[in-house]
Order: structure tokens, then C-alpha cells, then sequence
């Protein structure tokens, strides 16, 4: 029996061996596969598979061995008692391979899906980290052109020529450039700035409704109580959110004085090439009729009426002839017979003959010369008329006691200046403005032609100089003038 037994004995045991043994070595391969790949679902299965298997086969084989081995020993009732387990155990790993394999669709179906998401996800990682990084140059480029900008625009505000003021809404002064240092030192509000606050107010109710306000004219006080004129413009700052208001103030008194000097200027020329024609006309005949008289004085009777009529005539065309010669001089027909001149001699012999006649009216003229000063190159005599009239209307401004001053220096290099201050009446703006016009007069008929400082306007521009007045009602009146020197 044993022998007859032994082959399929031998198949049974050696097969239920090699089973262990292949289903291990399966087991190992997997093992080793999923190690390199712990993620793949595909080998993890083979895995689960391969571990019920070799479980299958350990508990199958080994049931067999212990089968054949208790019917060797003859104890078969043992292996009754043991196959139930053996069975339940081959059904179980048969139940787990099954389940494995029924769900394993869809556990790869949510690992495709796992994956896919995955993918999306680095996809979407990549992306973002892309947009970060030129996310961080744009922002480092946007840094260097706002820190560009800012720097222009604060060169801009420094370097600036005109005054540029930021103000809160109501007008403190929260920044000023250096230009507006210059000129503003000194105060916290913006209206101080202003002669005329009311014109202040007014800018500052138009900002208030319209936002802005363009180019106005007003006059601001300066470093060192200089007045000037100034074009005023201002903007609400509406980007700052705190209604900031920027303002432009250019300074523009240099260039009104100019554009005044040079309408006077063309204002005289054209009155003076009118007055030039009719002058002309005028002087030969006045001539005659003065010639005319004075033959017939000749000849007429001393003490007559005849006489006496002819002397008067003869006066008041001498009157007339000066008037025209006033006339033509202003007009420059008369050229300055130019020599090379000392002023201070000059100024001596107006002074010695007009010193007298002003100190009679209780004024007195004071000198203050320079020690000394270069020759110029003038007409001497048309530089006297100058003096003459100019010190002839400080009289008549001074009513009663008063001053004249007389100072003489040196301005800038190559010119000398002259002036003539007195502490009388002075001249509000409309008068000044109207000085120099030929036969302006605030004096009564019969006192004054209006042609003095016409005339004497025109003598000083014939020597390349300037006439200039400073004038304050009811405290007095300086006239300089600035001549070039011989050199
Ligand atoms: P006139 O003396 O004949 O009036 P001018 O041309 O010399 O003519 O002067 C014109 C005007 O200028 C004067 O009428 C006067 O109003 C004003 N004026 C000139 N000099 C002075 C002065 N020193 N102070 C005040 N006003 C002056």
C-alpha cells in the first residue's frame, strides 16, 4: 500500500512544496517591485494577490503534507478534525484575492483620477510659482520707476525757478521749495504772504469750488519787506485725500516793470516824433516873431506903451521858444553834445544855484556824495537841466519844512548813480504811472507844462541811462538815475 501509494504521495507532497515555494518566490518579486514603486496601485495589487496566494498555498500545501503524513502514521481521524481550518482558510485568502480583484477597478479608477488631480495640482503649482516670481519683478520694476519718478519729481520741486507751496485746505504750509525760501521765509500760513488777504480769501473760495484757480496777478511780501507782483495758480490735490492744495507762484515783477518801462518807452517815441514835427513847425516862425519884436523895440520910443507891449510879447515868445525847445529835446532832435564829464562838478553848480532858492522855502537840501566818483561821458549842461527839474519839483512837493537828498555812488561796475530823495507829498500809483507822459501836471495852470520829467526822461535815455522812482503818498519821493561811466 505504501508503495503503490508512493508516486501520487510524492506528486502531491513535492507539488504542495514547489506551490510554497513559487508562491513565496512571487510574493518576494512582488515585494521587491513595490519597494522601487511604492505608489503603483499595479503592483500593490500583484502584491495583495501574490500575499493571499502564498497564503493559499502555505495553508493548501501545508494541509496536504500534514494529510499525507497523519494517513502515514495512520491517525486519519486527526485530519478529520484539522481540514475544516484548512478549508476555511483556503476559502478566506480565495474571498480576499476575489474582493481584492472586484474593488481593484475601482481603486484604480480613483488613483487615475488621484494622479490626474495630482498632475493638475503641480501644473497649477508651477504656474502659480511662475506668476509669483514675475509677480516679484514687476513689483522690484514698478519700485525702481515709482523711486525714479519721485526722484524727478523732487528735482523738479528743488531745481524749480518758480515758488512751488503745498498747503493744507485751509492754507498752513505743510512744504515749500527752495525757491519759495528764498523769497517767503519766515511764516506758517500761505495768506501772510499776501498785501491783500481779501485777494487771498477770494483764491481760496474759487479752489474751494472750482478745484483750481489759474494765473492770478497779486502782490506778495517778500524776504526783507520787498513787495512783489506774482502769478498765483493752485490745484486741489484731490489724489492725496487729505484736499492738500499744490500752488505755483511765479514771480513776475522783473518782467511787468520791463514790459511798463518799455510801454512808456514806445508811448514817449510816439509822442515824441509828434512832438518833434509840430515843434519844428513852431520854432522858425517863433523865431521870426521874436526877431520881428525886437527890431520894433529897437526902434520904438523908450518908455512908450509900444515898448512895454512889445517887451511883453517879446517875454511870452521866449516862454514859447523854451517850451518848443523842451519840445525838441525830449523829441531828440537835439543831440547831447557828449564830453567826458565830472558829475559831482555838476551837481555842485545845480546845487549852488538852487540851494539858495530852496532854503528860502524853508528846505534843506543835504548832500551825501560819494568820495569819489569816475567821469561820465554826458552833455553836462543836459545832465544840469536834469538835476534842475528834478530838485525844482521836490520844492514844490515839499509843502513847508522838508529835506532834499542828494546821494551820488557807484551801482554796478561801470555806473554811477545819482539820486534825489525828498521827504515831501509823494505820488499814489496812478500818478506815478503817468509821470514821464509829455504835459502830465498836477499843478495848477500856469505852474507846471508837464514836460520836466518827459524831457528829462528822454535827455537820460540819450545817455544810455535809466530814470527810475520809488514813491510812497504822504512820505516823499526818490528819483535815481543810473548813468554809464566815460570807460
Ligand atoms: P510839472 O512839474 O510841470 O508838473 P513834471 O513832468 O516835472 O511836470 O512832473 C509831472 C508831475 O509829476 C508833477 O505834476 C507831479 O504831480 C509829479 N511829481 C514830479 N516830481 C515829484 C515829486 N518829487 N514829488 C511828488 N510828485 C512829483
Amino acid at each position: 500500500m505504501i508503495v503503490s501509494a508512493f508516486p501520487i504521495v510524492s506528486v502531491d507532497l513535492i507539488g504542495s512544496m514547489l506551490m510554497i515555494v513559487f508562491s513565496l518566490l512571487c510574493f518576494e518579486r512582488m515585494v521587491r517591485l513595490t519597494s522601487l514603486e511604492r505608489e503603483n496601485i499595479l503592483w500593490t495589487y500583484l502584491l495583495f494577490v501574490c500575499a493571499a496566494l502564498s497564503i493559499f498555498a502555505i495553508s493548501r500545501s501545508a494541509g496536504h503534507i500534514v494529510k499525507q503524513v497523519l494517513l502515514f502514521v495512520e491517525v486519519p481521524w486527526v485530519w478529520g478534525h484539522i481540514r475544516p481550518f484548512s478549508g476555511s482558510v483556503n476559502t478566506l485568502t480565495f474571498i480576499l484575492v476575489a474582493s481584492v480583484t472586484v474593488f481593484f477597478e475601482r481603486v484604480w479608477v480613483i488613483n487615475r483620477a488621484i494622479l490626474r488631480d495630482r498632475r493638475a495640482l503641480r501644473d497649477a503649482h508651477e504656474e502659480l510659482s511662475w506668476l509669483n516670481r514675475n509677480l516679484e519683478i514687476l513689483v522690484d520694476e514698478r519700485t525702481e520707476a515709482l523711486a525714479v519718478s519721485e526722484k524727478k519729481y523732487r528735482r523738479m520741486f528743488e531745481l524749480s525757478g518758480d515758488i512751488i507751496v503745498v498747503t493744507t485746505g485751509d492754507g498752513r504750509l505743510l512744504a515749500i521749495n527752495p525757491a519759495g525760501e528764498e523769497h517767503l521765509e519766515g511764516r506758517d500760513h500761505f495768506g501772510a504772504f499776501f498785501t491783500d488777504v481779501e485777494r487771498f480769501q477770494a483764491i481760496m473760495e474759487a479752489i474751494g469750488q472750482k478745484g483750481r484757480v489759474g494765473n492770478t496777478e497779486v502782490t506778495l511780501r517778500g524776504l526783507g519787506g520787498r513787495t512783489f507782483r506774482a502769478l498765483v495758480s493752485g490745484v486741489t490735490d484731490i489724489d492725496s485725500g487729505e484736499g492738500t492744495i499744490l500752488f505755483m507762484v511765479r514771480d513776475v515783477e522783473e518782467t511787468l516793470t520791463m514790459r511798463e518801462k518799455m510801454a512808456t518807452t514806445e508811448k514817449l517815441a510816439a509822442v515824441g516824433e509828434l512832438s518833434a514835427g509840430v515843434a519844428h513847425e513852431v520854432n522858425n516862425p517863433l523865431g521870426i516873431i521874436l526877431g520881428y519884436t525886437q527890431l520894433l523895440k529897437r526902434s520904438a520910443e523908450d518908455e512908450s506903451t509900444l515898448k512895454e507891449d512889445l517887451s511883453v510879447i517879446e517875454k511870452h515868445v521866449i516862454g514859447c521858444k523854451k517850451v518848443v525847445e523842451s519840445l525838441l529835446n525830449f523829441a531828440r532832435s537835439a543831440p547831447p553834445e557828449k564830453r567826458p564829464c565830472d558829475l559831482h562838478k555838476t551837481i555842485g553848480e545845480v546845487l549852488a544855484f538852487s540851494r539858495h532858492q530852496a532854503e528860502m522855502d524853508g528846505i534843506q537840501v543835504i548832500s551825501e556824495l560819494a568820495d569819489t566818483l569816475p567821469e561820465i561821458y554826458a552833455d553836462a549842461e543836459k545832465i544840469k537841466q536834469v538835476l534842475i527839474n528834478l530838485i525844482i519839483n521836490a520844492v514844490h512837493a515839499i509843502d513847508g519844512h522838508g529835506e532834499i537828498h542828494v546821494t551820488t555812488g557807484i551801482a554796478d561796475p561801470g555806473t554811477v548813480f545819482i539820486t534825489i530823495a525828498d521827504t515831501g507829498c509823494g505820488m499814489d500809483a496812478d500818478t506815478r504811472s503817468r509821470i514821464f507822459d509829455p504835459f502830465f501836471t498836477t499843478k495848477p495852470t500856469g505852474t507846471g507844462t508837464g514836460l520836466g520829467l518827459s524831457v528829462s526822461y528822454g535827455i537820460i535815455k540819450n545817455h544810455g541811462g535809466e530814470i527810475d522812482v520809488i514813491s510812497t503818498p504822504g512820505k516823499g519821493t526818490a528819483f535815481t538815475i543810473h548813468l554809464p561811466t566815460a570807460g
